[in-house]
């Protein structure tokens, strides 16, 4: 039985924002990677296919409204699928040497992807926790790689999966769990048009896989603890 917990909640934009500061150092190394994201989206073809997928639904691309739409879009697009050019690890490469071996839970980490199937987005919380193996991370280095894997073309399954995978391999943990839960654009604004349904998945490892009261314990803590 796993009996300390350190929880953390609701790790969205101040935790961003508050990585973002950390990394003043790293500034440099951040602009070449921007400008190489820049180079591997084509903005002038999504511009094009916008504008052909206009004429094909039966609007007119050249009506003022719509002028800007293509390239508004394409920014749009180099914006929400930026992961494809990242990789997440890279936020769990600088780990701190601890004794600390209790459950390390951060809830309520808000995303928006993109479901590769419709291309419509989906949105909604990860909640990550890990239990150590002598290596810990900055908590908000575990919203950074929720936030990078949410950026990209994704399906739900896939991206709790990704984000399981990389903690337990980055970090050696004894155990990992994610859980995510969102709603489906897909779901609400077309095909059976269900408002309000939620999808959950969740990713066990190591022990929370293994061990039934770990696993258990863990998601007691991520689901029973809600406001
Ligand atoms: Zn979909």
């Amino acid at each position: 039985m796993i009996t300390g917990k350190r929880i953390t909640q609701g790790l969205g934009k101040a935790a961003m924002e508050g990585a973002k500061g950390e990394s003043t150092k790293t500034s440099k190394r951040k602009t070449s990677v921007t400008s190489k994201k820049e180079a591997n989206v084509d903005h002038a073809r999504i511009e094009r296919a916008v504008r052909e997928i206009l004429i094909a639904v039966g609007e007119d691309p050249d009506r003022e409204g719509l002028l800007e739409t293509p390239a508004r879009v394409a920014r749009m697009y180099a914006e929400i699928f930026s992961g494809l050019h990242k990789d997440p690890s890279v936020h769990l490469k600088r780990v701190f040497t601890e004794n600390y071996d209790e459950i390390v839970l951060v809830r309520d980490i808000e995303f928006h992807s993109m479901c590769e199937h419709h291309l419509l987005p989906f949105s909604g919380r990860a909640h990550v926790g890990y239990l150590p193996n002598g290596k810990v991370v900055g908590l908000s280095k575990l919203a950074r790689v929720v936030d990078e894997v949410a950026r990209r073309p994704q399906v739900q399954e896939r991206m709790t999966e990704t984000i399981a995978n990389m903690v337990e391999q980055e970090l050696g943990a004894r155990g990992v769990a994610v859980l995510i839960e969102s709603s489906h654009s897909c779901m609400s604004m077309r095909g059976i048009r269900k408002a309000g349904a939620s999808c959950t998945t969740s990713a066990m490892r190591g022990i929370f896989r293994e061990n039934l009261s770990s696993r258990a314990e863990i998601l007691g803590l991520i689901l029973n603890q809600k406001r």
